[in-house]
């Protein structure tokens, strides 16, 4: 089958909650992807930053394919082998006593509420039923009604109400807003180091730092969402940690998996995570043997590789030689790692047709928020590929 026979598929008898590139990828290797047609692409999204290792890496697909060969799913019911071994590696990687897992980024975002509103309720102290939870605007943490409840975007939320209440939304990069908002009833505040969907935000410097002191001071627990600027995107563990902030909960997600298969986590110390009783929450898929196994090999891929200084250097780099193409279409370049943001003019047609030209020409990354290119590749590419790229991506930002 082709392309256009894929995609007719599809679009038939599947549901238009995306706008896909139209290209069919049918396999992958490290920042590579290949077409049905036998194209090839530089893969410059990674997949939302799930394949910060790269595509299949070799360590991880055999840890994988080990661990289906033996068990792949016990239920929390019952203890599994792997299950002990990812929190303490997890726990010695990050610095957090205790984690637990879940599958989809959003779940774990889920999680992390209902965490801080148990805690304030047993800890706190706030009367039940009324904790709030301080948000910012041009957020993303997920698709599920409580976290539409407090989205920004008319698309994330228009048609899916009622709402969750118990939400508050306050300017990003505001820290006197965040000061202003709270009041006895605030459980925690909730914000991405850097807003990824949002258009690669990054906040003024000293934000974080302020917003964790203030959290401090009003005994307000510090969620940060770092589902996709954590596990060494930004060429640090987490980009919390660019302004030495650590956060009282840490959600994780994406690159957990290595891409192969769905995990996520809260990160936080035994007195806030330790607060969970048995039955207050679980998940049948979360922690499950072979999700677990392989978080383990794609944390060692992490460390082992160095992908965060690999993200701190090659990020540099990209960032650098596309600040200086010269075009008339681009408003800025911006970024922290391999997390970078190319913003374009209101009058350049949108970042829809740049994303389009790319892949005519061997590169795929995806537009955010209309007028920003997002260029994310996994972590493992070298300066050759981005030399590689360059030119390309000089020649698409040049065009008329
Ligand atoms: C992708 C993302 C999520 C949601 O993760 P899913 O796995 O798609 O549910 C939440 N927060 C941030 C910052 C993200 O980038």
């Amino acid at each position: 089958m082709n392309t256009q026979e894929f995609i007719q598929i599809e679009e038939q008898y599947g549901a238009h909650n995306y706008h896909p590139l139209d290209v069919v990828i049918e396999k992958a290797e490290g920042v590579w992807v290949y077409d049905v047609e036998g194209n090839r692409y530089l893969d410059c999204l990674s997949a939302y930053s799930a394949v910060n290792q790269g595509h299949v890496h070799p360590k991880i697909l055999a840890a994988l394919v080990e661990q289906a060969q033996k068990v792949t799913l016990t239920s929390r019911a019952f203890r599994n082998d792997q299950l002990p071994l990812l929190y303490k590696e997890l726990s010695e990687i990050t610095g957090y006593e205790m984690s637990l897992p879940m599958n989809s980024g959003a779940e774990a975002v889920e999680t992390a509420l209902k965490l801080a509103r148990k805690w304030a309720y047993t800890v706190k102290g706030v009367a039940r039923h009324q904790a709030e939870i301080i948000t910012a605007t041009g957020n993303f943490h997920g698709r599920t009604i409580s976290i539409v409840s407090f989205s920004t975007e008319p698309a994330y939320r228009d048609d899916f109400g009622p709402f969750t209440p118990g939400f508050v939304t306050v300017p990003y990069g505001d820290a006197a807003a965040i000061e202003a908002a709270i009041t006895p009833n605030t459980a925690a505040v909730m914000l991405e180091p850097i807003q990824g969907e949002g258009g690669v935000i990054i906040p003024p410097a000293g934000y974080l730092k302020r917003v964790a002191e203030i959290c401090k001071k009003n005994n307000v627990l510090f969620i940060a969402d770092e589902i996709q600027t954590g596990l060494c995107r930004t060429g640090k563990l987490f980009a919390s940690h660019h302004e030495d902030v650590r956060p009282d909960m840490i959600v994780v997600g994406k690159a957990l998996s290595g891409g192969f298969y769905p995990i996520s986590a809260v990160l936080a110390d035994t007195k806030i995570l330790g607060i969970f009783k048995p039955g207050e929450h679980g998940s049948t898929f979360g922690g499950n043997p072979l999700a677990a196994a392989v978080a383990r090999a794609a944390l060692r891929v992490l460390v082992d590789e160095k992908l965060a200084e690999r993200a701190t250097e090659l990020g540099n780099y990209f960032m650098e030689q596309l600040s200086e193409i010269p075009s008339k279409h681009v408003k800025e370049v911006r970024g922290r790692g391999l997390l970078i943001g190319v913003e374009l003019n209101k009058d350049s047609g949108g970042a829809r047709r740049f994303c389009e030209a790319l892949q005519h020409k061997g590169i795929l990354a995806k537009e955010t928020h209309d007028y920003v290119i997002r260029f994310a590749p996994p972590l493992v590419i070298d300066k050759e590929t981005i030399d590689w790229a360059l030119p390309i991506v000089r020649e698409v930002l040049q065009m008329s």
